[in-house]
């Protein structure tokens, strides 16, 4: 886009406008798990505020939407710091895009010029659910928050231990002294449908959807609440880690899960941007038939020497993209039904 003159009053009245509108359906997602608008007209809003910042530098702030991790701390749970920051990812909305991006990481990669071929890309599902930080001290769960805004989340601690899937003592040995797990917290389809059926027949307001639901069971005030819903997890990060000598997302994967953290099974590594489509393509078809719902494909370089070269922007890592699939009707229609958190 080629930047434009100094933006006339309506260009910034459009923008201010915009940019409220994202903060208001942010809180709603983040702070009161109640959307307002379904996903594929909040992130349409986005990248509008995007198009207008790059089209109109002089309208970026440092608290514009687009420079920041949504989600703040809500004053009904304690504010923890994440020992390392949590990021959002990159959305790309087409095909073209994905390359495009692809394009753009693999001439940076190769400008490292540390001789290899392009990137391996670890290359998995993205959980449509709520993040969290576990902190694992010597192998113990000692702490767990939500992703807030990034730099501080909400204490969830007593509501993650009544969730079986999670180890409160890792197994083995050689454990780190201190370690960041970053994972997603989901429902499963299967398990979801069900636990709606059963509040209908209690004559109870079915919940929303999946990702709302988890996430509202997640940031409940008593765990007894939480400990009834049928939450799961999957790891797809790590933070802070002091004493863990794994050099890749997926050695890290396959070390966690040697420990008895939950992995994905879904995740592969592929080595061109060829196979990454076909992996899009092969998900895009059986997208409805999976245990969980998913609302893309994120793509990582599997790397860390490469990743930490590549770095982060002020809200996302240059080093991943989440492809979005095109969204469909049946998720808009799902934002009519009462929600009950
Ligand atoms: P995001 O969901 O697009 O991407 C970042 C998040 O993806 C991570 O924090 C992590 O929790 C998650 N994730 C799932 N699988 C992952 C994997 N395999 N690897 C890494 N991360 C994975 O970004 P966001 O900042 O959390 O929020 C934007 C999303 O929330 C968009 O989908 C947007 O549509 C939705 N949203 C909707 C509304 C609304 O009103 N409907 C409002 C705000 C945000």
């Amino acid at each position: 886009l080629e930047p434009e003159a100094i933006p006339s009053g309506s260009v910034r009245d459009e923008y201010e406008n915009l940019a409220d509108l994202v903060r208001k359906y942010r809180f709603a997602y983040y702070q009161e798990d109640e959307p307002l608008v379904s996903d594929a007209e909040f992130d349409s809003l986005f990248r509008r505020l995007e198009e207008l910042e790059a089209l109109h530098p002089e309208l970026v702030s440092n608290d514009s939407p687009t420079q920041e991790v949504g989600g703040e701390v809500s004053a009904a749970f304690a504010a923890v710091e994440h020992l390392q920051r949590m990021y959002s990812l990159e959305d790309v909305f087409s095909i073209g895009e994905l390359e495009a991006w692809v394009a753009k990481a693999e001439a940076s990669v190769a400008k490292l010029g540390n001789g290899s071929a392009g990137p391996t890309w670890l290359t998995e599902l993205k959980i449509d659910g709520l993040a969290v930080n576990l902190l694992y001290r010597d192998g113990k769960l000692v702490r767990a928050a939500t992703r807030g805004d990034g730099y501080t989340g909400e204490d969830i601690t007593h509501n993650v231990l009544t969730i079986k899937e999670i180890p409160q003592q890792l197994s083995g040995g050689n454990f780190p002294a201190e370690m960041e797990v970053r994972g997603e917290v989901f429902i499963p389809s299967q398990a979801f449908a069900e636990f709606n059926e059963a509040l209908i027949e209690a004559g109870k307001a079915p919940l929303a959807n999946p990702r709302n639901a988890a996430a509202g069971s997640l940031r409940q005030k008593d765990p007894a609440e939480t400990a009834k819903r049928p939450l799961r997890m999957y790891v797809h990060g790590i933070g802070a880690r002091e004493g863990l000598a794994t050099v890749s997302q997926s050695d890290t994967y396959r070390q966690l899960a040697e420990w008895g953290l939950p992995t994905s099974p879904y995740f592969e590594l592929l080595g061109s941007l060829k196979e990454v489509l076909d992996f899009i393509k092969r998900y895009g078809d059986k997208r409805h038939s999976l245990t969980h719902e998913i609302d893309g494909i994120v793509v990582k370089v599997d790397d860390f020497a490469t990743q930490r070269a590549l770095g982060y922007t002020s809200r996302v890592p240059r080093w991943a993209v989440a492809y979005k699939y095109p969204p469909e009707e049946v998720h808009t229609k799902l934002l009519d039904i009462a929600v009950n958190v």
